[in-house]
């Protein structure tokens, strides 16, 4: 039983086949490390980012594309993919060179849609008319922004120092549907608040939040403690104690119990890159994690949206045989 609406099973819906990410370096940076909010960047975030490193060694963005493209055609036969710029602010600096970067997709094979991880303030009126124009003109079906949230409580995201509030969040989504882009918004648990760690009733409040806006998607993630950040000094310190993995788990679950069960979860929890990791340990194992989920879901009988919508049982596509069915 399919228990999430998860995006293999919309992709599968919407394209009638897999559609792979491939993950691209751009060449971004971000305001809030860059000094034009802070140098300090959010408190948890990886001084080195969440790049590939294939920028760094020179590759053009055909060539990283070609890179894996190459791979998953050769292993899985893959021939349809989402072009996914995830390193940084992907819509930060100025049009031009945003502009530029979508150029530089045009005629890369078997490219389908686009995604951008951005933060929710470096998304203006003519950055959001360009993703729009340019969605039609690469022949693109979806332009996908997946926009930091991490927590609906504003002063949660002042104690990260995340350097914007809930309102451009708000702003931002508002915004970019209304051109026909798409929303996917990330979400943390056990985030640091100033009262101390946040905790159930501080993601469910993030969950109803989004439940209330016409997002299309949704990434939770646990927050756990990469080496050289602020969050390591803290939890060196004792001032931070990342969740247990029962914790995690209760969480996620109330979680996925109150979100409405249109919104498509695209993951439901974090993946460290190799030596970031500094606590805690159970974070380190993904294959361990989704066994994890996985078993938690099937015991305490979890669906999404089983206490928003869904009291009678899943819907209907949650069934494996719907993924065949396109959407209208
Ligand atoms: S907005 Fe993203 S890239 Fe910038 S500091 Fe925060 S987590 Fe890091």
């Amino acid at each position: 039983m399919q228990r999430t609406f998860s995006l293999s099973a919309y992709m599968h819906q919407r394209f009638g086949q897999r559609v792979q990410k491939i993950p691209l370096d751009a060449g971004f940076s971000c305001p809030n490390r860059d000094g034009a909010i802070s140098r300090q960047g959010c408190v948890f975030c990886n001084p080195l980012g969440s790049g590939s490193g294939m920028r760094e060694r020179g590759l053009s963005l055909a060539e990283q594309w070609a890179f894996w493209r190459d791979i998953h055609l050769g292993t899985h036969g893959i021939e349809r993919y989402t072009a996914y710029l995830q390193s940084y602010s992907n819509t930060y600096g100025p049009v031009e060179k945003l502009a530029q970067t979508l150029t530089a997709l045009d005629g890369l094979p078997g490219l389908t849609s686009l995604s951008l991880g951005t933060r929710p303030d470096c998304l203006d009126e003519a950055k959001l008319d360009l993703l729009a124009e340019q969605k039609d003109a690469l022949e693109l079906a979806e332009v996908v922004l997946e926009l930091g949230l991490q927590s609906s409580n504003d002063s949660t995201l002042t104690h990260i120092n995340r350097g914007h509030g809930t309102a451009a969040f708000a702003d931002a989504t508002h915004a970019a549907t209304a051109r026909g882009l798409k929303v996917v918004a990330h979400v943390m648990a056990g985030l640091p608040a100033p009262q101390g760690r946040e905790g159930l009733e501080e993601l469910l409040a993030t969950v109803e939040y989004l439940n209330a806006l016409p997002i299309h998607g949704i990434k939770f993630h646990n927050l756990y403690v990469c080496r050289g950040t602020l969050l390591a000094r803290w939890f060196e310190d004792g001032q931070y104690v990342p969740m247990t993995q029962a914790e995690f788990l209760d969480s996620l679950s109330e979680a996925i119990m109150y979100l409405d069960p249109k919104i498509v979860i695209h993951r439901l929890n974090g993946n460290p890159q190799k030596g970031e990791l500094l606590a805690p340990e159970w974070a380190a194992n993904m294959r361990g994690m989704h066994n994890a989920i996985r078993a938690h879901f099937k015991k305490h009988d979890v669906w999404q949206g089983k206490k928003n919508g869904a009291e009678a049982g899943p819907p209907e596509w949650y069934s494996p045989d719907f993924k065949k069915a396109p959407l209208p």
